[in-house]
């Protein structure tokens, strides 16, 4: 009995260092990576839901590891969650947000996404990093600013929101419909933008249960003035569904896949509104 105990606990006990070891080393390897130039930051082109012309882009981080290759952003920003890498991560796109700035276009209706986990967009540093890093080097394009939450979100800083809003920030609800990304944030925040989330494009046509949330959060969004975003366009019949709803701008595989900020300009040119 005592043996296998024993042996029992020492093996979970291995296990739990293994897992702790290998958490902090990739933690480690984060800020590490930062400094080695590891990461790089794409884009993904929003579609205007009228012209079908491109009317932004959302930044998605990509990390590449020498030693693991390429590590997914679902992987890396949990981890940069809990360890408070987020808001470094957080700089640093905006950072090369701003060096390609010159190479985007300067319009009013082009506007710029950003992610911001709900731990960093709570503080006031992310009204002080945009104050420092974004504002002196652009009123334009529009910036927005992607709530995105994978613990529930603590209390909304009213503060933070409004002091945004003042440097003519655009707040926008990502996930929208799903998880903790709940119905209470519509009126804590005022968002400007709801994001719906892919999984409720995708059931567009096949799921009955998720395809009336999308219906739902199209009214919604109608009813309430908020523009909306549907993400995870990857088909023709999703598109089109899409904009015969009326919903403002689409993202998705179906128009292009994230890329190089640095190829962005040449996809720009031959993109086509239809
Ligand atoms: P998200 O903000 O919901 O970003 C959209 C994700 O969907 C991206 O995954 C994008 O590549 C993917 N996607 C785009 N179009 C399609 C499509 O048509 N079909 C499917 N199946 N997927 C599509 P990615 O780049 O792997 O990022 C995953 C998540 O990581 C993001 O989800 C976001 O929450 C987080 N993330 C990425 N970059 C950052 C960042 O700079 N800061 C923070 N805090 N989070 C980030
Ligand atoms: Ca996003
Ligand atoms: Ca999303
Ligand atoms: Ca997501």
């Amino acid at each position: 009995q005592l043996p296998l105990a024993l042996l029992l606990s020492l093996l979970t006990g291995y296990i739990v260092w293994l897992a702790t070891a290998n958490r902090m080393s990739l933690s480690w390897q984060i800020s590490y990576g930062l400094t080695a130039q590891e990461f790089m930051v794409w884009c993904q082109p929003l579609i205007d839901g009228g012209s079908g012309g491109c009317c932004g882009i959302e930044l998605l981080l990509r990390w590449h590891n020498p030693r693991q290759g390429w590590i997914p952003p679902d992987v890396f920003i949990p981890l940069a969650e809990r360890q408070n890498l987020v808001a470094p991560l957080t700089r640093f796109v905006l950072m090369e947000a701003v060096r390609y700035l010159p190479r985007l276009p300067q319009r009013a209706d082009f506007h710029i996404a950003i992610n911001v986990a709900a731990s960093h967009f709570h503080r006031q540093a992310i009204v002080d990093d945009l104050q420092k890093l974004w504002w002196p080097a652009a009123p334009l394009p529009g910036l927005i600013v992607e709530l995105t939450e994978r613990d529930a979100l603590p209390v909304v800083d009213q503060e933070v929101v409004s002091r945004l809003r003042q440097l003519g920030v655009k707040v926008a609800i990502d996930d929208f419909g799903t998880g903790h990304s709940s119905l209470s944030y519509l009126k804590t925040l005022s968002p400007d933008v709801l994001k719906l989330d892919k999984m409720f494009t995708a059931a567009i046509g096949t799921d009955a249960i998720n395809a009336t949330v999308t219906e739902m959060v199209i009214s919604l969004a109608q009813r309430l003035n908020i523009h909306l975003v549907a993400e995870g366009v990857e088909t023709a019949e999703q598109a089109s569904y899409l904009r015969q709803r009326g919903v403002d701008t689409l993202q998705g595989y179906y128009y292009a896949r994230p890329m190089p900020l640095e190829a962005f300009p040449a996809w720009l040119a031959q993109h086509k509104a239809e």
